[in-house]
């Protein structure tokens, strides 16, 4: 592959927000300018790209946001850019601010995007895996992931208090549409009674005895963690079916939702971000385009993007196994 020249690089964060995206754009910026490089940001991810809302950025832009949720730049889904004519848009204003490479912080329809863009108009592009969900593989965990399990367990612990309470019997739903990695998490961190995720179907009637069981060894609360994409339903889907067994227990349902998305990024996602946000830089200038960077055993490994959106990072079947015994 033809090493480029690279002069201006442009940063932008597309897809769902996630804790840490702050922390990686500043980290990707000061890298730059280590560097020499100029370095611009890309507003609404690929909508600033088709809509010009592209700056030139300096220190002032990246002062005191490592520490804060969600990102300065913005992020949105863009539908124009699915389109070639919005990518010919899209590359036209790159080229008349001289942007020739790109980072792109996001999940794995970001990164789709980038790849694609790389094809069609020759644009290096490095993408950060930047999701809560952890849904890609090349990389251990994703920006944003342990910040969002963190929030979870926050949460959930205060609704034991209410739970042990009451002997109320609680349906937690917390996100993760195709991956179960937050419920896992949280799950067996917030010692939860059971754990539905999207990989693994649980008969109602398993957690019905599960929770009968439970009831039989006095636990004063019991806590269903519910991943939103679970196949046997959401939360409400499934209190609902379980309430019609257990009509004795108070049952309620909480979910989560989008305070998952927010808050300041723990220490794990600021060191992971800031070491992403480097090597995106140095990788780029290496000549390591249309990869994901990422951390695997603790290195920084580069992992072709097209390898890193296969869908299949699956929760580890000894969690899932450890869950199980922690839970009887
Ligand atoms: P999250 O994991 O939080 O949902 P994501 O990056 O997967 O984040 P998507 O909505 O799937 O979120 O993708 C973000 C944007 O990337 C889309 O709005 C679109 O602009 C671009 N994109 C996604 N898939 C493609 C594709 N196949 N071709 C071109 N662009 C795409």
């Amino acid at each position: 592959m033809e090493l480029k020249t690279i002069k201006k690089i442009g940063v932008l964060t597309s897809g769902g927000d996630s804790p840490g995206m702050n922390a990686a754009i500043r980290a990707a910026v000061r890298a730059g300018f280590y560097y020499d490089i100029e370095m611009y940001g890309i507003y609404r991810g690929y909508e600033g790209m088709i809509n010009n809302d592209i700056k030139k950025l300096d220190s002032g832009h990246i002062a005191h946001v490592l520490e804060r949720g969600g990102t300065f730049l913005k992020s949105a889904r863009s539908a124009d850019f699915r389109t070639v004519e919005g990518r010919q848009k899209a590359y036209e204003n790159l080229k008349s601010h001289g942007i020739d490479a790109l980072v792109v912080i996001g999940g794995d329809g970001s990164l789709t995007g980038a790849h694609l863009f790389y094809k069609e108009h020759g644009i290096p592009a490095i993408g950060l895996p930047g999701t809560i969900d952890n849904d890609l593989s090349g990389t251990d965990l994703t920006i944003g992931f342990d910040t969002a399990c963190n929030t979870a367990i926050e949460a959930i612990d205060k609704i034991r208090d209410t739970a042990t309470s009451h002997d109320r019997l609680f349906f937690v739903e917390v996100m993760g549409r195709d991956a179960g990695f937050i419920a896992i998490n949280a799950g067996i961190g917030s010692a939860a009674a059971a754990i539905l995720i999207p990989e693994k179907k649980m008969q109602i009637e398993e957690l019905v005895d599960k929770l009968k069981a439970r009831r039989k060894r006095k636990k004063t609360s019991n806590i269903v963690i519910v991943a939103e994409g679970g196949k046997s339903g959401g939360a409400a889907e499934i209190a609902k079916k379980v309430h019609k067994f257990l009509p004795f227990y108070d049952t309620k349902v909480t979910i989560l939702g989008h305070l998952q998305r927010g808050g300041a990024p723990s220490s794990y996602d600021r060191l992971l971000a800031s070491k992403l946000g480097v090597m995106a830089v140095e990788g780029l200038l290496a000549g390591k385009y249309d990869v994901m960077a990422g951390i695997i055993n603790n290195k920084v490994v580069y992992t072709p993007i097209k390898r890193a959106i296969v869908d299949d990072k699956t929760v580890d079947e000894d969690d899932f196994r450890i869950a199980k015994i922690l839970s009887t």
